[in-house]
């Protein structure tokens, strides 16, 4: 199915991101996971709490609890006892008395307000009061007051933060049910690739690739099943595929969706599979190919460094938070003034490397990272946004306003 291909020119990113939604199934499988062990996954069901949180009315201040209306004259009140973070006062505080306080104990019965101790003095008599507010409630942190219970605080889809992991467990969620992860197959071809470790020889480079791809799974928990570095030979490259749709729900590659000679990749999927598009009107990352093998689903991302990264972030992984069930986070896009000239031919959308500042007066500006070829991976390094110059704008003057795309999780 290769109408796109035939179709003159280029197909758009944006349809692109429009046909791989087209193309892709959310998994269904869950599983239930430790809270401990539940950073980064997808929750198959929404949270409900099952408990207030604060479960009590609790002191926010160490300091005495008081009746409000019984501090309207200099009169001491004796203290009747103590109620401690875990170890409340029991029974109703007797008239004329309060009761010693400290942050997080239970507010006694029969008493409405906490009067911090910088506001007491001790005399013989017992506890007097310096000062006190007009209205009942000072420093009281109300049941229910961060989390009432019966209310849902995260919904189906949502991935699990570090701050999450505090807030489930402090609604005494010990295990969530997640979405299982997502079985990845990952290998890069070349003929030229070595590996980190290995010495190179004339001609050859090292499979940055792969190592980067696979860090950008792990950082969305993603299993990855490495199949390593395939030669550029059809025969094995068929192999490999045959063995990662296997294995996998999804099939990586970097490299040999060109249209070099040695770009046996996209064939190879023709033949056991369906290329179902490539080559987008982007820049990096116009060779990015798209289908289906077997039950896998398969992305082609160009051999060029800074085109897999750039491919990746922004067709591959959309289309797998989409199968992960992850609810889709905003792109943060904003409007930046340029500081530098940047070069551009209109026809395809460019994804230029960035560094984005905010001035002493607030204004937001932005700077190239310098060289943008393909190959310039540091340029990701330093980078923290693309400069998006849309497909048909020319180059841009310094002082024009230019689209920012701020470094998503999987580059920050
Ligand atoms: P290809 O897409 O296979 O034609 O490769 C395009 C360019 O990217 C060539 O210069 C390759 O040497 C380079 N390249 C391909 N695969 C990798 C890789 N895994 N890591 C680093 N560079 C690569
Ligand atoms: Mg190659």
């Amino acid at each position: 199915m290769l109408d796109h291909c035939n179709a003159p020119g280029l197909i758009s990113l944006e349809k692109a991101q429009a046909l791989l939604q087209k193309h892709i199934t959310p998994i269904k499988e869950t599983v239930d996971r430790a809270l401990a062990e539940s950073l980064g996954f997808i929750l198959a069901d929404s949270v409900v709490s099952p408990v207030n949180v604060p479960s009590h009315d609790n002191a926010s201040m160490d300091g005495y609890a008081v009746r409000l209306t019984e501090l309207a004259s200099e009169q001491a009140l004796p203290v009747a006892g103590e109620s401690f973070a875990g170890k409340p006062f029991t029974g109703t505080m007797p008239e004329g008395c309060c009761v010693r306080i400290m942050t997080g104990g239970c507010i006694p019965e029969g008493a409405d307000t906490v009067i911090m101790q910088e506001y007491a003095r001790k005399t013989p008599k017992g506890i007097q009061f310096t000062q006190w507010p007009d209205a009942a409630g000072a420093s009281i942190r109300p049941m229910g007051d961060d989390i009432q219970c019966g209310a849902c605080i995260f919904k189906q889809g949502h991935k699990i933060k570090a701050q999450d992991i505090g807030l489930l467990a402090a609604m005494g969620v010990s295990t969530v049910s997640v979405f299982r992860p997502l079985k990845v197959a990952v290998f890069s071809t070349g003929d030229e690739l070595r590996q980190p470790g290995e010495a190179l020889r004339y001609g050859e480079i090292y499979d940055s690739n792969r190592f980067a791809i696979k860090a950008m799974l792990s950082k969305m928990n993603s299993e990855v099943i490495d199949l390593g570095c395939i030669p550029d030979d059809p025969q094995r490259i068929r192999e490999a595929l045959a063995q990662a749709n296997e294995q996998a729900d999804v099939v990586i590659t970097s490299g040999g969706v060109s249209v070099g000679e040695s770009d046996y990749t996209r064939d190879a999927l023709d033949e056991m599979g369906e290329v179902t598009f490539w080559k987008i009107a982007i820049k990096p990352g116009k060779p990015f190919t798209f289908g289906k093998l077997g039950d896998s689903v398969f992305f082609g991302l160009p051999g060029n460094p800074v085109s897999a990264l750039v491919s990746f972030q922004q067709l591959a992984a959309p289309a797998l938070r989409v199968m992960m069930n992850m609810t889709t986070p905003p792109v943060r896009e904003i409007q930046a003034t340029c500081q530098t000239p940047l070069k551009k031919h209109p026809g395809r959308k460019e994804f230029q490397r960035g560094i984005c500042e905010i001035t002493d007066t607030g204004q937001i500006t932005v700077s190239t990272t310098g060289g943008q070829c393909s190959g310039i991976l540091h340029s990701m390094g330093v980078a923290d946004c693309y400069i998006v110059l849309p497909e048909d704008n020319g180059g841009v003057h310094v002082g024009d306003s230019v689209a920012v795309q701020l470094f998503d999780e999987l580059l920050s």
